[in-house]
């Protein structure tokens, strides 16, 4: 029987002259993953231009497949049984920084936040230091509103712009249309794509922005295990509950914990990482054990910030 992610593929294979970019057919997502972690995708598409864009979105149109937005895949913990379905990885489809005005940059959603931020340290381009370390790109911090402890998206970007894959149509949100909770993005819709940003910079000597970027990431190179694969934090802190995940973690008595090849780490127990070959089904067991464990024991329920792709 064909499914929705057969026929996908069948009628982007007889479309794949018109496409730029690269459409990967039965392509494992481990292979996409920071994480090393995840089975096939029927199709990962990686878009050039808006052409493609909007070929992918008649793609899905025809067919009614599912899809998947992926960014850099630094913040995704996909199945291994894969997914079936289109993933749309947005890493090439918008890779431009510029200067709008003195005080504002536009960005393509594809930009990674370490060249932005190599670019910032160049320029002296001040305020986007909050976005030290993340791995991620612009439209993964976008929808996440990823951020440190020295800030969050939210307070910088004043305009996104979003392709809707269902109606085929742009949106430019600014201002109070800009909507964000802590790691949440309240505007967009599931089926709409990043493909830029617009961000508020201040002016500061280039030596200074880079300054507060590098001691941040020596601090943070000293308290999170970047030797093993990971999606950095897996939980959100249950603010609420006055406590950062890993404190109810650690109360938990689970750092160190291992299921397989996955284990919360003994570094920084708000992290789990893949100690090699780890399967997704030895995270979600670590994941399912501390927010059952989390709600039993302690009446916290811990909500994850890493995002699945496939069931
Ligand atoms: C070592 C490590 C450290 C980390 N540290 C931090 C940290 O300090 N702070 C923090 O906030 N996060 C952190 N993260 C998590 C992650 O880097 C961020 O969530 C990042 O913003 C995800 O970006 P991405 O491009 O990799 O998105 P992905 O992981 O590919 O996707 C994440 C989410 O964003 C959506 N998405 C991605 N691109 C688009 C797009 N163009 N349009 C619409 N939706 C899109 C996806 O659908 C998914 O829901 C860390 C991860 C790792 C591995």
């Amino acid at each position: 029987m064909s499914t929705p992610g057969k026929k996908l593929k069948e009628w982007l294979e007889a479309q794949a002259s018109r496409f730029e970019g690269q459409l990967l057919w039965d392509e494992p997502l481990a292979r996409h993953t920071y994480y090393r972690i995840g089975g096939p995708a029927r199709v990962v598409a990686v878009p050039r231009s808006r052409q493609d864009l909007e070929l992918l979105q008649q793609a899905l149109q025809a067919t009614q497949a599912p899809f998947f937005v992926l960014g850099l895949g630094s913040n995704v913990l996909a199945s291994d049984q894969g997914f079936e379905g289109l993933v749309l990885k947005s890493q090439k489809l918008d890779l431009g920084i510029e200067l709008l005005s003195e005080a504002l940059i536009r960005t393509g959603a594809s930009v990674a936040i370490s060249t932005l931020l190599r670019r910032a340290a160049e320029e002296g381009w001040q305020g986007l230091e909050f976005l030290t370390g993340i791995p991620g790109s612009v439209g993964g911090a976008v929808r996440m509103n990823g951020g440190t402890h020295l800030g969050e998206t939210a307070g910088a970007v004043v305009a996104v712009e979003a392709f809707d894959l269902k109606a085929g149509a742009y949106r430019r949100v600014e201002g109070s249309g800009l909507r964000f909770e802590y790691r949440k993005n309240l505007f967009l819709r599931p089926e709409e794509v990043v493909v830029s940003a617009e961000w508020r910079v201040g002016r500061a000597e280039p030596a200074q922005v880079k300054k507060l970027i590098d001691e941040t990431l020596v601090r943070r190179k000293a308290t999170q295990p970047l030797d093993a694969p990971s999606c950095g934090s897996v939980f959100k802190n249950p603010k609420a509950h006055g406590l950062q995940a890993w404190q109810v973690i650690d109360r938990l008595g689970l750092r160190g914990c291992r299921v397989g090849q996955a284990q919360i780490s003994e570094k920084h127990s708000n992290w789990i990482v893949n100690l090699g070959g780890a399967r997704a089904s030895e995270v979600q067991e670590l994941i399912d054990r501390v927010k059952r464990r989390s709600q039993d024991e302690l009446g916290i329920p811990m909500e994850e910030e890493v995002v699945r792709v496939g069931s």
